[in-house]
């Protein structure tokens, strides 16, 4: 019980880290809005943009802040193997998994 709450913790941890990366770096570099993909957390359905493979951002971030993006990366996709990417809602800030056709997005805990 107390071990399952300690990764809970860390989990939840991990994921305000990455959300604060993303919004102070204004991620996603290149602006792609998925329209009519849900947001699980606020429902609106014209926000979500789908983050950039840490490999795309090279040359896009300092070598530290992508280091801490692509370790985050990781370790967040691999709570959920078969997800394949992330995505930012840009309304609520809240960061979601998202399918590899980009047509639907799902919350990360
Ligand atoms: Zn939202």
């Amino acid at each position: 019980m107390l071990l399952k709450m300690q990764r809970m913790n860390i989990l939840l941890e991990k994921i305000e880290k990455f959300k604060n990366l993303v919004m102070n770096l204004g991620l996603p570099v290149e602006d792609i809005v998925l329209f009519g993909v849900l947001c699980p957390y606020c429902g609106k359905n014209d926000r979500i943009r789908p983050l950039e493979q840490p490999g795309n951002l090279k040359g896009e971030l300092e070598e530290v802040e992508l280091t801490d993006y692509q370790e985050l990366w990781i370790e967040l996709l691999n709570s959920e193997v078969e997800n394949n990417g992330l995505a930012v809602c840009k309304f609520c800030q809240n960061v979601t998994f998202i399918n590899s056709d980009l047509s639907a997005v799902k919350p990360l805990y």
